[in-house]
């Protein structure tokens, strides 16, 4: 008895091995992507009220409570810049991931091609192989990591039925601009593809605006915008996430969803209606505390040694380590777990050729300034080449 065919190329995910390391070497954890302070207390609140009063303890609908589909639709309809209906186009998943694969397997036939930017969140390749779909990837390359629009068409062909597009975006920092939206809804128009764009780091920018596919003309209608509460209000465990399409879309997600998972714990959508009607301040207040962070670590790393690029949004940050080691990223990023007692990402592993990405490693910034401090006090100690 084994792991699947399907499923053994991907291994563990990067992110249980190295939380893991760094809890075994008592390392700062800058690897995986989750904040160290609890999410807003009027959240919070929301949901232990729900569980208090009683009422939430039993399956709710299949595409999430009422409430919060209004919220949702109340909070898109603005931002997409049409009326979302909140029966037919929200659907409440099990995070945003849960909304990738049930777009992926309810939208997407065995055999299709799906096209995938690398690098990626880790879970795209096997949410593709989980809908017995092909991959067709398109690198994007330091320094700049901008979409290759030549590389992009070179993707789509007659076989493909999706994209996943994501940004702003983990690990580079990029946020899409204008003439790369385009590109990409070009070719989805020219050759009939849908656009599963997630965007769970729709709220964290430094600058420059972040363009939503599915406001771009002619991409209403082929797209699908994920994102969850886990970034925007620091829930990473929580696992609250949305799919919004219009219905036909819909449709497809629904028909996976209801049997992936049917739902999403009922308590905690109660919370997400409470965090998506916070007040705009929040967001700028949310900005404003990345901004300072990811200023901190940039300032820090590039005294200490690194070539950091500095991110437009996300709260990642890749940086070159040539200065220190001709080493591949994952035994430098085992050496400062070790050694340094600083846990990073080695990104190689989000690419399908480990080779385009084993020069880097990505620190993550969702953390306490101090933490920050500290990490970049133990990088310091790193010894030149
Ligand atoms: N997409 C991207 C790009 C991510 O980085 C992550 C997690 N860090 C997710 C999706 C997962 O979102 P969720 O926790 O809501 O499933
Ligand atoms: N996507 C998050 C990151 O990039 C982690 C998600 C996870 O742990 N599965 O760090």
């Amino acid at each position: 008895m084994s792991v699947s065919s399907r499923l053994q190329p991907f291994g563990v995910t990067i992110f249980a091995e190295m939380t893991a390391l760094a809890q075994a070497h008592d390392a700062i954890n800058l690897g995986q992507g989750f904040p160290d302070w609890d999410g807003p207390d009027f959240v919070k609140q929301a949901a232990a009220e729900s569980m208090r009063k009683g009422g939430s303890d039993q399956y709710p609908p299949m595409p999430g409570i009422p409430p919060l589909r209004q919220a949702i639709a109340d909070r898109y309809s603005a931002k997409l810049g049409r009326e979302i209906d909140p029966d037919t186009e929200v659907t409440v998943t099990c995070g945003c991931t849960e909304g990738l694969f049930a777009s992926l397997v309810g939208l997407v036939d065995p055999g299709d091609e799906v096209v995938i930017i690398n690098p990626y969140y880790d879970s795209y390749p096997v949410g593709v192989a989980m809908a017995g779909a092909v991959p067709r990837h398109v690198v994007l390359r330091p320094p700049d990591f901008r979409l290759d629009v030549d590389e992009l068409a070179a993707a789509f062909s007659d076989r493909t039925k999706a994209i996943l597009l994501n940004t702003p975006h983990n690990p580079s920092g990029r946020v899409f601009d204008r003439a790369e939206m385009e590109a990409v809804a070009d070719l989805c128009i020219e050759h009939d593809v849908i656009a599963i764009c997630d965007e769970v780091y729709e709220e964290i920018t430094f600058g420059p605006e972040h363009i939503r596919l599915a406001t771009l003309p002619g991409m209403e209608e082929r797209t699908v915008t994920l994102s969850s509460v886990g970034k925007t209000y620091s829930l990473t465990g929580w696992k609250v996430g949305w799919a919004i399409a219009p219905h036909h879309l819909t449709a497809g997600v629904r028909a996976a969803h209801q049997y992936m998972t049917f739902t999403t714990p009922t308590p905690v959508q109660h919370g997400a209606v409470a965090a998506l009607e916070a007040p705009e301040t929040f967001y700028d207040e949310l900005r404003e505390s990345y901004r300072a962070k990811r200023d901190l670590l940039a300032d820090g790393l590039t005294s200490v040694g690194f070539d950091v690029h500095i991110p437009d949004g996300t709260y990642f940050m890749l940086a070159g380590y040539s200065r220190f080691s001709g080493e591949d990223d994952r035994a430098f990023a085992r050496r400062l777990v070790e050694q340094v007692g600083v846990a990073v990402i080695p990104p190689s592993v989000f690419y399908d050729d480990p080779a385009d990405g084993h020069s880097l490693i990505r620190f993550a910034f969702c953390k306490q300034t101090p933490v920050l401090e500290a990490a970049v006090e133990r990088l310091s100690r790193l010894s030149p080449n």
